[in-house]
């Protein structure tokens, strides 16, 4: 099977359309940073308190101290680095955007990119991710669990993530975000429900007719 026929199966299969749970970019994009090296459960009980507070807003977290919201995303784990990043996400779009995070789509995708990349504690990642769900921009993102698919199907994955990144955007049914999302949810769906780190469950996975079962990539 080649790749364009398999990252379509994985949409159809796989992909949940409005996967995200939030609709407001600006949350969107906290909640990314929020997501790094968690759960989800994790960070929504984050993204709870700092609804509570009153705080998700760019003007609610650039007025407060950086304690408070510490405290207020400490079950999404490292929360001292973590409120260190939201604070210079927060201080980047007042200074380069006005206040507002939509103002990012007034750039090229490479410009808004690069910017994003700029702040400090953004990787390429969580840039894509602000990128894609937050604004809408035609962009993959390539995580662990995108990998760990490709890799288990019988694809050989380059460890240069904008090449792969490259790769999936070459290959997707269509090049528009409404499509790369559903291909990225289809991989995450895909790899926690089925495609598990350990104990994958091959028997009930909808892709197991075209899958090479290399088990030993993780
Ligand atoms: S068949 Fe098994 S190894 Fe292949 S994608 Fe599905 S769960 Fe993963």
């Amino acid at each position: 099977m080649n790749l364009q026929t398999l990252l379509k199966r994985i949409v159809e299969c796989c992909g949940v359309p409005d996967w995200w749970p939030s609709s407001d970019p600006f949350e969107i994009a906290i909640q990314a940073i929020l997501t790094q090296n968690t759960n989800w459960k994790n960070v929504m009980k984050a993204t709870m308190n700092l609804r509570k507070l009153g705080l998700m807003s760019p003007e609610g977290l650039q007025n407060v101290d950086i304690s408070t919201i510490e405290d207020a995303i400490r079950p999404s784990g490292f929360y001292k680095i973590k409120a260190k990043r939201i604070k210079s996400f927060v201080n980047f779009i007042f200074e380069k955007l006005n206040g507002k995070i939509e103002n990012l789509k007034k750039y090229s995708i490479e410009d808004a990119r690069e910017l994003l990349l700029s702040i400090s504690g953004i990787g390429k990642e969580t840039a894509d991710t602000i990128l894609l769900f937050a604004l809408d921009f035609p962009i993959m993102i390539v995580d662990s669990y995108t990998i760990r698919v490709l890799k288990r199907v019988g694809f050989e994955t380059p460890n240069d993530y904008d090449k792969l990144r490259r790769i999936l955007e070459n290959n997707a049914p269509k090049k528009d975000p409404e499509t790369f999302k559903l291909l990225h949810s289809g991989f995450d769906e895909l790899a926690k429900r089925f495609c598990k780190k350990s104990k994958p469950l091959c028997e009930e996975c909808p892709i197991r007719d075209v899958c090479k079962r290399k088990l030993d990539t993780i």
